[in-house]
């Protein structure tokens, strides 16, 4: 029997359509080098650093990044 293996875990499947049913699951995650294409280049910005770092929390929501949000903003509320 051929193992089908998912391009983005460890997963193993043994039949095209088992596969295609866990990949759907991948379509919603953040893939850096599927998602970076899609998102525009900006010319540098003049925002003062914590202001920059807020606005990549709120990015990092966006793409999911739940723990790295967390991690910027417990961050600059530390820092006073
Ligand atoms: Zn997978």
């Amino acid at each position: 029997m051929t193992e089908l293996r998912c391009s983005q875990c460890d997963y193993v499947a043994f039949f095209p359509s088992q596969l295609a049913g866990h990949m759907a699951i991948h379509t919603r995650c953040f893939d850096a080098a599927r998602d970076m294409r899609r998102i525009p280049r900006r010319d540098q910005t003049q925002r003062a650093l914590n202001e920059q770092l807020l606005d990549l929390a709120n990015v990092a929501n966006r793409l999911g990044l739940y723990d790295a949000a967390t991690f910027i903003r417990d961050r600059l509320s530390n820092s006073g």
